[in-house]
């Protein structure tokens, strides 16, 4: 049969087959069936929820405004799948096309949507880990076991790690009038994104608001009552907390465990894939039936020097699961490249904060419009001569125009007179982002060689 004649039985009758139910899945399937799919179409979740949003859970729902059951996805079309919900995917064979689930039964595919996101990193000991009153917060049920216990009015909560969920949920912690810790290991909250310049606002705006802030510091061990509820935390600095509740925030682990051995290029970093949202194979070749979107993925970018970018963001997620599955179900010449524009939104302290490009990028930073003091402004960054993203503390209105700075590859620092510059913005300053070579969140690995009989792994250890 000509490759036209595949296609189009492919499009008519093939089995599509998509691993993670949740936001990028979802979004997928829709595309699928709104692009004429008639074939077959299996959804694989290991949450027994249907598909549902996770920003308002460290949001609406910790404050109470709404609860957990009520966060589904709205749907934009029926489906028409098969949905095979709370069971996992535990392994993939990808020579006969077929995924294996945790209840032994096996689902074959012609092609495959891996949208399988991440998981919150655990506390590292699992003694500790599983005192009463620790937790963390990815999904629907985690968010409703934490809201009713800050519904009891507990002494105190302890927040490990201020990135952006961390600051979030100290956030909604002060809105309900609870006492918060937050311990940071880095200089500032969201450094790790956003860099030095606006890690000092955002230090600042938690101190105004009455978090009892510690960064430059770790939480080194918890410690339970005799009936192994928490009720200290002891610190870096040979201090201790008092606490009843200890909220982990050290960021994510993309899921790809269930894919070891499986010969596709999945690590604890995603899953590589080109900007057509095809899966790398462990040999870096490119596979033509597995395709990855969301979370889970790293994809180059050619606005950001084709670097892969993982990013854990709802638009990239809706965005790549689109890309993906039009390209799933067309011809070479017809498939198109994943090139949304990164872009994130945050709500904290009673700021609304945005950022379009890749921050993390930035070398340099100016502020633009506004000032850090008034924690109203707009901050640009610059890479190599130009612009590279910008992160507005609400002043949303700027952001459409840098965005088009950074897809015409503006000059760094913009060179043009702007409303409401500061004496503050005048020049550009270091974007102070911390040393990534430096893993942040207990030991890592390299691995260096080229063969598996001269592959070396190197231990790292965490740094104090
Ligand atoms: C608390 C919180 C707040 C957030 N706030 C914002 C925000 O303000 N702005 C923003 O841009 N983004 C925010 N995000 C990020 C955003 O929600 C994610 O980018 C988005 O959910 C990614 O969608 P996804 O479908 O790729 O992955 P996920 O939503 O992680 O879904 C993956 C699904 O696959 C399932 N799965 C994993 N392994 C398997 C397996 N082996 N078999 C079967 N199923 C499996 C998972 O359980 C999960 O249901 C937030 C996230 C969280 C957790």
């Amino acid at each position: 049969m000509s490759g036209d004649g595949a296609l189009a039985l492919l499009r008519r009758e093939g089995r599509i087959v998509i691993v993670g139910a949740s936001l990028a899945g979802l979004r997928a399937a829709e595309t699928l069936r709104k692009e004429g799919f008639t074939g077959s179409l299996t959804l694989i979740g290991d949450e027994p929820h249907e598909p549902y949003d996770r920003p308002p859970l460290s949001k609406q729902v910790l404050l109470g405004h709404a609860t957990a059951d009520r966060t589904a996805l709205p749907r934009r079309l029926a489906l028409d799948a098969h949905w095979r919900l709370g069971v996992a995917a535990t392994g993939l064979d990808m020579a006969a096309r077929r995924v294996r689930l945790a209840d032994g039964d096996e689902v074959e595919y012609d092609r495959l949507l891996i949208a399988t996101g991440v998981h919150a990193r655990p506390w590292p000991h699992e003694t500790e880990a599983d005192l009463d009153g620790v937790f963390v917060l990815r999904t629907r049920d985690d968010a409703a076991r934490l809201q009713r216990r800050l519904a009891a009015s507990p002494r105190r909560v302890l927040v490990i790690g201020a990135g952006f969920t961390g600051s979030e949920i100290a956030s909604a912690c002060r809105e309900r009038g609870l006492p918060v810790t937050v311990a940071e290991r880095g200089a500032a909250p969201l450094v790790g994104a956003l860099g030095g310049v606006i890690g000092r606002a955002a230090a600042e705006l938690q101190r105004e608001h009455g978090v009892d802030l510690r960064c430059g510091i770790m939480v080194t061990a918890l410690e339970g009552d005799p009936v192994g509820r928490l009720r200290r935390a002891h610190l870096s600095d040979g201090t201790t907390i008092d606490t009843d509740i200890a909220v982990v925030s050290l960021g994510a682990t993309r899921n790809t465990e269930w894919l070891a051995g499986s010969g596709l290029g999945a690590g604890p970093r995603g899953i590589a894939c080109d900007a057509g949202c095809r899966a790398f194979d462990v040999r870096g070749i490119v596979t033509d039936d597995v395709f990855v979107a969301g979370d889970v993925a790293r994809s180059p970018h050619a606005l950001f020097g084709y670097q892969f970018l993982s990013l854990e963001h709802w638009g990239n997620a809706v965005a790549q699961a689109e890309t993906a599955a039009h390209n799933m179900i067309s011809s070479s010449s017809e498939r198109r490249p994943h090139l949304w524009m990164p872009a994130f939104w945050s709500a904290q302290f009673g700021v609304n904060i945005k950022s379009v490009g890749v921050p993390s990028l930035g070398e340099e930073v100016i502020v633009a419009q506004g000032s850090l003091s008034d924690r109203r402004f707009t901050c640009v960054y610059g890479y190599q001569g130009r612009v590279i993203a910008a992160v507005t503390f609400d002043q949303t209105k700027w952001l459409e125009f840098y965005q088009r700075q950074i897809e015409s590859a503006a000059p760094f620092p913009p060179d043009y007179p702007s409303v409401d510059r500061r004496p503050e913005g005048l020049r550009p300053v270091p974007a102070e982002f911390p040393d990534p070579s430096l893993p942040t969140h207990g030991p890592s690995v390299t691995v260096s060689g080229y063969s598996p009989t001269d592959q070396r792994i190197t231990f790292v250890p965490a740094h104090a």
